[in-house]
């Protein structure tokens, strides 16, 4: 089973996960580390918890998820993990990052393309993935099953869902993603997402003023 393990980085409070198994193989997602110091704090914190990063993953691309995947290529030599739709997000960070005047040396290295419906693993230990369009065109969920948690990038917040207004984004993309592939979810299920403290489905179900069950 995965443990997770969070950071909050850079002027957007973004959340940076950690997962990792009882071999201490660790995937990486969203690594939003953009100063120098968050990202010693990132690799400090692997270090410092005996962990071998074996895995690159972003939700999706926006700026505020992908500042420090370049760090985590040239620390861990780990290729990133997106969805193809994520592509062109990707290829627009950098003019984004220098519109929010945060200019980063974005990532250029490989990219492995995820398939929704698919699994990957970390060791024995399987992320399933989730398509979750809507705030961003590829958008994308972990849900760990035997942990009975989701890492759910900017799709669902703790009482909010995300943002719809970016290139890509959709409303009523954004609502069924939630209905139709989180909401499905048994109700203990933790959501751990980009912004914000953790929830659960059942309280999302219950609580979320954006979003109606069915
Ligand atoms: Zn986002
Ligand atoms: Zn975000």
């Amino acid at each position: 089973m995965l443990t997770v393990k969070s950071f909050t980085f850079n002027p957007v409070e973004e959340n940076t996960y950690i997962l990792y198994n009882a071999k201490k193989e660790c995937c990486i997602i969203d690594p939003g580390c953009y100063f120098p110091e968050e990202r010693d704090r990132l690799k400090t914190g692997i270090i410092e918890t005996g962990l071998q990063p074996v895995l690159l993953l972003n939700t999706h691309c926006h700026l505020d998820h992908v500042f420090g995947n370049k760090y985590v290529y040239d620390t861990w030599q780990l290729p990133l993990h997106i969805h193809p739709n994520e592509k062109k997000v990707l290829e627009f960070a950098p003019q984004s990052a220098s519109m929010w005047q945060l200019p980063f040396d974005n990532y250029e290295g490989p990219l492995v393309y995820l398939k929704p419906g698919e699994s990957i693993k970390i060791g024995e230990d399987i992320l399933q993935i989730l398509f979750t369009p809507g705030h961003s065109p590829g958008s994308v969920s972990f849900y760990h099953e035997e942990g009975g948690f989701v890492i759910g990038g900017d799709v669902l917040f703790n009482g909010s869902i995300g943002r719809t207004d970016l290139p890509g984004g959709d409303y009523a993309t954004l609502i069924k993603s939630i209905q139709q592939q989180l909401f499905t979810l048994p109700d203990d299920t933790k959501v751990y997402s980009g912004h914000g403290p953790m929830t659960t489905v059942g309280m999302e179900k219950m609580n979320n003023p954006f979003v109606k069950i069915y």
